[in-house]
Parts: C-alpha cells; sequence; structure tokens
C-alpha cells in the first residue's frame, strides 16, 4: 500500500515529484501516458508543470483518480528577472483564478511573438522557413518552445546535437534567447497569490548564478511573496543541495522536489532525483495551501 500520508520532513519522502512536463508543452508523453507512467514508478503525489499552460490538467487529472494518485495542477512560468528568464512553478491546490486565465492566454501570445522572433534570429544563422521547421519538430498545434527550434538546427544539420544547439544559439544569453516577451517575476507570483497558489522558484542551482546572485534572486523573489524553491530537481551534488537547503532556510522559503522530466530514455525519470540529507527546511506539501494534497 503507498504512503498516501506525506512526511513531516523533507528527508523522509518517496514518491512524490512536484516539476514534470506532458506534450501541453515540450514533454514527449500525454498527460494520461505520463501519469501512468509515474504510477508504474510508485509515485503517488505529482504536479504537472507544463510550460506556461494548464492545457493538460484536465487529462492529467482523470488519469490520477483512476490511479489513486494525488495530483496537483500546475504550471511553470516563464518569467524575467534583471534580464534573465526564470522560472517560477505555481502549485494551485484550487485551479487558476480569472486573472491566472488571463495571464496564460497572455503567456501563450507572447510564446506566439516569441517564436516568430526565434526563427527570425535563427534564419540570420542559416534555418531556412526556421518557423515552419520547428513546428514540424514539435508535432502538434501547442506553443513552440526553445526546444523545437533546437530540434529543428539539428535536423537541418546546422548543429550535431541538441546540446550544441543551446550551448551556441539558444541557451541564457544567446541570439535565440529572446525574454522581452516575459512577465517580470513579481507578477507571475501575484498571480499564483490570487489563484490561492503557492509560487516555487523551479531550479534555482540552473541560472548559471553564483552563490550570491543566486542569494538576491532568492531575496527579491520571498519579497514579492514566492514562498518555496526547489530545493533538489533532478540529480544534484550532495554538498551543492546542503548550501542551497542553507540559502532557502535563511529566507523561510519551504523546499519544493521534483525531476523536470520531459520525455522516457533520458537519465531522468519521474519520481528519480537525488536525495536530500537530513535539514531544517520545510517541505512545501506543509504550507497550509497544501494540506488537502499532503493527505
Ligand atoms: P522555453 O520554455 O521555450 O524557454 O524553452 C526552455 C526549455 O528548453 C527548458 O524547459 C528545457 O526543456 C529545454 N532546455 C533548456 N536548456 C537545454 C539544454 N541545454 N539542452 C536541452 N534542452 C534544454
Ligand atoms: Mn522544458
Ligand atoms: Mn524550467
Ligand atoms: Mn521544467
Amino acid at each position: 500500500m503507498p504512503m498516501m500520508h506525506l512526511p513531516e520532513r523533507l528527508e523522509a519522502v518517496s514518491g512524490l515529484d512536484l516539476h514534470m512536463h506532458s506534450t501541453a508543452s515540450d514533454g514527449a508523453l500525454t498527460p494520461g501516458a505520463l501519469v501512468a507512467l509515474c504510477h508504474s514508478r510508485g509515485v503517488t503525489h505529482m504536479a504537472l508543470t507544463d510550460h506556461d499552460t494548464l492545457a493538460g490538467v484536465d487529462e492529467a487529472s482523470t488519469a490520477a483518480e483512476q490511479f489513486g494518485i494525488r495530483l496537483l495542477p500546475a504550471a511553470e512560468l516563464s518569467a524575467q528577472w534583471r534580464g534573465l528568464t526564470i522560472h517560477v512553478v505555481a502549485l494551485l491546490p484550487t485551479g487558476p483564478s480569472v486573472e491566472m486565465d488571463d495571464a496564460l492566454a497572455a503567456q501563450a501570445e507572447a510564446r506566439v511573438a516569441r517564436s516568430k522572433e526565434i526563427a527570425r534570429r535563427l534564419e540570420a544563422i542559416g534555418l531556412e522557413n526556421a518557423l515552419t521547421r520547428a513546428r514540424e519538430q514539435a508535432g502538434s498545434e501547442r506553443p513552440l518552445g526553445r526546444p523545437d527550434f533546437a530540434r529543428a538546427l539539428v535536423e537541418a544539420g546546422v548543429v550535431p546535437d541538441m546540446a550544441t544547439a543551446f550551448k551556441k544559439h539558444l541557451g541564457a544569453g544567446k541570439r535565440g534567447d529572446v525574454k522581452a516577451h516575459w512577465p517580470y517575476l513579481s507578477d507571475v507570483i501575484d498571480w499564483t497569490l490570487q489563484s490561492n497558489g503557492v509560487a516555487v522558484l523551479a531550479h534555482p542551482l540552473r541560472y548559471g548564478l553564483t552563490r550570491r546572485k543566486r542569494g538576491l534572486l532568492l531575496d527579491s523573489f520571498a519579497e514579492a511573496g514566492g514562498e518555496a524553491a526547489e530545493l533538489v530537481s533532478g540529480f544534484q551534488n550532495a554538498d551543492v543541495t546542503r548550501d542551497l537547503a542553507r540559502q532557502l532556510d535563511e529566507r523561510g522559503l519551504y523546499g519544493s522536489l521534483g525531476s523536470d522530466f520531459h520525455f522516457p530514455g533520458g537519465h531522468l525519470a519521474p519520481g528519480s532525483m537525488s536525495p536530500v540529507s537530513r535539514c531544517d527546511v520545510l517541505p512545501v506539501w506543509r504550507h497550509p495551501r497544501l494540506h488537502d494534497f499532503a493527505g
């Protein structure tokens, strides 16, 4: 019988994953298939966190109910802070507010405008018909993301692989990293709070920041009403986790955990991530607004 009550402490948890993607954004599995995979891997508590959309949540919820899995409606929202693209996981235990619905519609429009700009910039380096090619790679009408353009670059032989596509053309600070369309960090936190949700700073270690700058980001995030950050995202070094725990603890932020799973066959799977050693950071599921989810 799987554990349906989540433990009081972060290091004691298993069968939980609060960061995963489906075909509603840049994931490979349909929401239903993702939930089925979670079930087969012993995940009992999950959040579907597609980029800037809740489009997969209905299908995922239906599947989760069939498997007896607790599922939090959620989205990973793109934002900007001091010229950087920052991701915020909005955990929405009671679903989106009107403000959030409007905001997600605006995010979808921002993605359309942004993909045109990315296409323009990639055409300048030799990827003809970039938008059409990215759309082919997406294989559906969902909003495009940088991975679609990365695949198009590989397919066209401009770069040998995805890693190179990001490293040379699409990663932070490269010409295809278009962020002008995203709202400010404080705005996405506001929408989350207006939805009775909890704003979680996604993967704080993956923005290429120094420890000091990461501290400033965490300060800004907390000041704006953000209440949690991902203490573990996928696989990371244990010393780094301990140090990040200190930074969360100093600011009274709750800690969250997620794989950031996108597709099977890689090194990540739902529910798979580095363990947390003993620390004082409270798990995000102990947040009062997530009481029902924790069981
Ligand atoms: P976007 O939401 O359009 O800004 O695209 C960001 C997404 O690109 C991330 O959520 C990842 O799925 C993917 N991504 C970012 N960096 C890399 C990388 N170095 N290699 C492969 N995929 C990446
Ligand atoms: Mn992604
Ligand atoms: Mn992200
Ligand atoms: Mn993600």
